[in-house]
């Protein structure tokens, strides 16, 4: 049995860690590696390692870190495909939507790559005179990234390029269920010339978790994950006066007006819900359907969700993979089943879904429920699968209100040929993320990704500006240099300018 070990001062290592996490192959079902579990020990040296490294990285001048992300980045870029089947072996997702993944982390990579620029100061001269002031940011020191399942490479790229260009070191806490693709990353940053230690990662469960967020060392934490766990990340890590930005879960949705065009909202409202098994934060797994023609949209939507080729993430043919692990497939199948019993209609029921060739998999096929209400449990739990639950709504503003009455807010979207009703859409909902016409509208790295309400805990969106920022702090600067021009003489007031 293959063991997944931590990567720390810039080699893999087993450390003190004895317990072990099985890592499935969710297409076979069967166990095809174990994971290294950390203990608090391991965390600290992690850490330890860090600190020490970070000193040195923070006083490396800018163009020495740009040439190591730009060497990253190249790096990333060959090696694509070996982590998009990392990912599709440990995730189950298939290998062009892992490719997809890669990509948009490479976005921020190459985001990070212009770290000069963003890295820019202010300068105010002769504020009084003969006084200057000027800004600049500096690193905080050793970051860590408690990071979820369902992006093993997408959603460490949001946090670790940034951090480590802004000059900190970073330790990353990975899934421990899809742990493999976090060590090739370190073995590429260590490729590109990044010093050991300033980029680690340690496997583990909460033990880890814990043992980061209680840690003197740890200056700030970066987590993706669900709502019930970024809550208490946010709050035991502030509390541990850190800088925390805490990413949680979501309840898309997506709205169709009457206007929109039933074909294209049908084909976008199946790919993003049954994508990556509705693995994703943004999958859209509420469509709101607005006054007439609910029917026929429901129609074109059962049709093409019924024909999504699931299979093997390896297959090239597939379109749609597994979901996690058998725990995950059996909830959601449970809540179908509650959704049934609670007065929904099955409009397609993907439960029972067999592969042939694949019989121990974790399948679970895409699923259509009509005439879901608020109430049902499939409207109000973030199901995480391939399921798609249909309300309807009597006008724009009803859908507007059933989003805004929803605990979270991280995308949403709406169909529609109507500018004004988009405008209306957009200006009305406190959602963080708005497609119009755009089903899952993920920011560029250049834009900074957040939700609102119980889907991001923390000021700070992730990625771009405001990452930079969460990454920095500031330092102001006023300055006189006292010369026979302007002597200098203390006053005994408050400082004013003159
Ligand atoms: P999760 O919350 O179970 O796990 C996330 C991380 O927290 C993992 O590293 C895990 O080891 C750790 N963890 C789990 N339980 C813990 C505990 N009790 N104490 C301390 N640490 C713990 O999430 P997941 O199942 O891996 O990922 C799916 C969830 O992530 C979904 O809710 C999804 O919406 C959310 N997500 C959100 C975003 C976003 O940008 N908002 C992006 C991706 C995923």
């Amino acid at each position: 049995m293959r063991t997944i070990e931590h990567w720390i001062d810039g080699k893999p290592t087993a450390a003190e860690s004895t317990r072990t996490a099985p890592v499935w192959n969710p297409a076979t079902g069967q166990q095809q590696a174990e994971v290294l579990l950390a203990e608090p020990a391991d965390v600290d040296t992690a850490v330890r390692s860090a600190q020490q490294a970070g000193l040195a990285w923070a006083q490396t001048s800018l163009s020495t870190r740009t040439k190591v992300l730009f060497a990253f980045r190249d790096l990333v870029s060959r090696h694509a495909r070996e982590l998009a089947e990392t990912i599709a072996d440990e995730h189950g997702k298939v290998v062009s939507d892992a490719l997809g993944e890669v990509q948009r982390g490479l976005e921020v990579v190459e985001f990070a790559c212009g770290i000069p620029q963003l890295l820019k100061g202010e300068y105010s001269d002769q504020v009084s005179t003969g006084v200057d002031v000027f800004s600049f940011r500096e690193p905080l020191g050793v970051v860590a990234g408690i990071t979820p399942f369902n992006f093993p490479v997408m959603v460490p790229m949001w946090m670790h390029p940034v951090a480590i260009a802004c000059g900190n070191a970073f330790v990353l806490k990975p899934s421990e269920r899809d742990p493999s693709a976090s060590v090739i990353v370190a073995r590429l940053w260590a490729e590109a010339g990044l010093p050991d230690g300033v980029f680690n990662v340690v496997h583990g469960d909460k033990t880890a978790v814990d043992a980061i967020l209680d840690h003197d060392g740890v200056d700030a934490v970066s987590f993706v994950g669900s709502t019930p766990i970024a809550r208490y990340i946010h709050e035991r890590a502030t509390m541990a006066g850190k800088r925390v930005q805490a990413l949680g879960g979501a309840k898309n949705h997506a709205v169709v007006l009457p206007d929109a065009d039933v074909d294209y909202v049908s084909d976008h409202l199946v790919a993003a819900a049954m994508g990556s098994a509705g693995e994703r934060c943004m999958a859209i797994s509420a469509a709101v359907t607005v006054g007439d023609g609910a029917d026929e949209v429901v129609e074109a939507v059962a049709a093409k969700a019924a024909e999504v080729r699931v299979g093997p993430g390896r297959d090239d043919s597939s379109e749609m993979g597994p979901v996690i692990t058998a725990a995950a497939r059996d909830r959601i199948t449970g809540l179908i089943a509650t959704g049934e019993a609670q007065g929904a209609r099955l409009a397609v029921d993907g439960r029972g879904l067999t592969v042939p060739g694949h019989d121990a998999g974790f399948w679970v096929g895409p699923t259509v429920l009509d005439q879901v209400t608020p109430e049902m449990d499939v409207y109000r739990e973030e199901i995480f699968g391939p399921v798609l639950s249909v309300v309807r709504a009597d006008t724009v503003d009803d859908a507007i209100a059933l989003i805004n009455a929803n605990p979270y807010g991280n995308g949403t979207a709406i169909f529609t040929s109507s500018g004004s009703a988009a405008r209306r859409f957009q200006r009305g909902v406190q959602v963080g993320m708005i497609g119009i016409n755009v089903p899952i509208p993920v920011p560029m790295a250049y834009y900074s990704f957040g939700g609102w309400k119980d889907s991001l805990f923390g000021q700070s969106h992730i990625h771009g500006p405001e990452g930079v920022a969460f990454y920095t702090r500031a330092k102001v600067v006023t300055s006189r240099w006292p010369s026979v021009d302007h002597p200098a003489g203390a006053s005994y007031h408050f400082p004013t300018t003159s």
